[in-house]
């Protein structure tokens, strides 16, 4: 039998299975089971109100779960399969369990890239509820063995695909009955590329839902951060940007790279973390296009300490 194989069975029986997404990596259960979705919860320690996105192969499966605007069809037909997730009213004959979407109206989906997220959606052939594979309020697992650390004995299997080549969560966006759009969590799809196919993306705080991974305390490493940090003080760790990393610190990228910076980030993060630093002090990076999800995650980071 392929791991493959073994995974989906896994799904099948309840079990979990942690597995690369090009976002990052996923502890996966059965959607369609409120048991699995509860050993999701317990196994992350995450509050039961936080609801979990739904992996699906494509648009199709998506459409059996939830009712998509004309403007949730553009953006899932543009990147899908891909690193954004929608968030649309569920249909009352969603397979997917309540408990799943934290009891809510509405249901998030994604369909990943990945090809190993994609073979197991196809060998299991049902959603897959995947929250990020690390304990609530822990940065995001981008290795497998980033997720053996976080999660080891709670989960039956871990597919190892590797380093995430993106590094960072998937864009979320919010689109109600009536087409009205919000940006529930900023991510690797950038706003811009969203807005030229949808027109403007309206605040969180202007609709009625909220994405709970907004929580303040959702990225906390251990150590305390300080942001928009020019040099280090002394007895702080560096995380350097546009340039080499001083010693004992890191650079997320020395070119300035955006891209590379978010494949970084949650890597960095944590090996600055895992050294027992006291304070971790973090270049400025710039507010355009992924810096905008970077410094996103480093505010929540900061502020949940
Ligand atoms: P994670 O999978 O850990 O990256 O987090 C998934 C994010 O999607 C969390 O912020 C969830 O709260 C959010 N989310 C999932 N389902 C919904 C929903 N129905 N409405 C709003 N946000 C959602
Ligand atoms: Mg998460």
């Amino acid at each position: 039998m392929s791991e493959i194989e073994r995974a989906a069975g896994i799904l099948r029986a309840g079990g979990l299975v942690c597995f690369p997404t090009e976002t990052v990596y996923g502890l996966g259960g059965d959607a369609t089971n409120p048991h699995a979705a509860a050993r999701i919860y317990e196994a992350k320690g995450r509050p039961r109100f936080n609801p979990l996105i739904a992996h699906v192969l494509d648009l199709e499966a998506a459409l059996r779960q939830a009712h998509f605007h004309a403007k949730a069809i553009a953006l899932a037909e543009a990147f899908w399969p891909g690193p954004l997730t929608i968030v649309a009213p569920r249909r009352a004959d969603s397979s997917v369990a309540e408990l799943t979407c934290a009891g809510l109206a509405s249901i998030a989906l994604r369909a990943p890239a990945h090809p190993i997220a994609r073979a197991l959606l196809e060998a299991f052939a049902r959603p897959v509820a995947a929250p990020s594979a690390n304990r609530s309020g822990r940065v995001s697992p981008t290795t497998a063995a980033h997720v053996r650390e976080e999660l080891g004995e709670r989960v039956e299997l871990i597919l190892d695909g590797g380093p995430c080549a993106l590094g960072l969560e998937s864009t979320i966006v919010a689109i109600d009955a009536a087409g009205g759009a919000v940006l529930l969590r900023p991510g690797v799809a950038p706003r811009e590329e969203i807005e030229a196919l949808i027109g403007p993306l309206g605040d969180p705080r202007s609709g009625g839902i909220e994405a709970p991974g907004m929580l303040a305390s959702h990225y906390a490493p251990r150590a305390e951060l300080r942001l928009h940090a020019s040099a280090p003080e002394p007895g702080e760790a560096y995380l350097a940007f546009g340039a080499e990393a001083p010693a004992g610190g890191l650079s997320l990228s020395p070119t300035g790279d955006l891209a590379e910076a978010a494949a970084n980030l949650y890597a960095h993060l944590r090996a600055l973390d895992a050294t027992g630093v006291p304070a971790i002090a973090v270049a400025p990076i710039p507010e355009r296009g992924l810096g905008e999800a970077i410094n996103d995650r480093l505010a929540r980071a900061a502020a949940g300490r």
